[in-house]
């Protein structure tokens, strides 16, 4: 699953961070960040990372719609 985040719309609820540890941490000005992403870009990057039940949750619950999914 290709994960595309737009981190300049981060709002820092926390709510990706605390439900996948795994694939976000936390970056400069409390912005989530992907851990180890493929690509890193001014305002976005983007990461393969397995499928798992709860990156369905947050993708679908990020309140500013940052994190977006593509099958890959
Ligand atoms: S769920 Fe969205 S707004 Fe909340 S920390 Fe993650 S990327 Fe930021």
């Amino acid at each position: 699953m290709k994960i595309i985040y737009h981190f300049n719309k981060c709002v820092g609820c926390g709510l990706c961070v605390s439900t996948c540890p795994n694939i976000w941490q936390w970056g400069p000005g409390r912005k989530a960040r992907l851990r180890n992403p493929n690509q890193v870009h001014d305002q976005w990057e983007e990461g393969e990372y397995p499928r798992q039940g709860g990156l369905i949750v947050v993708t679908s619950n990020c309140p500013v719609g940052a994190i977006k999914l593509e099958e890959s």
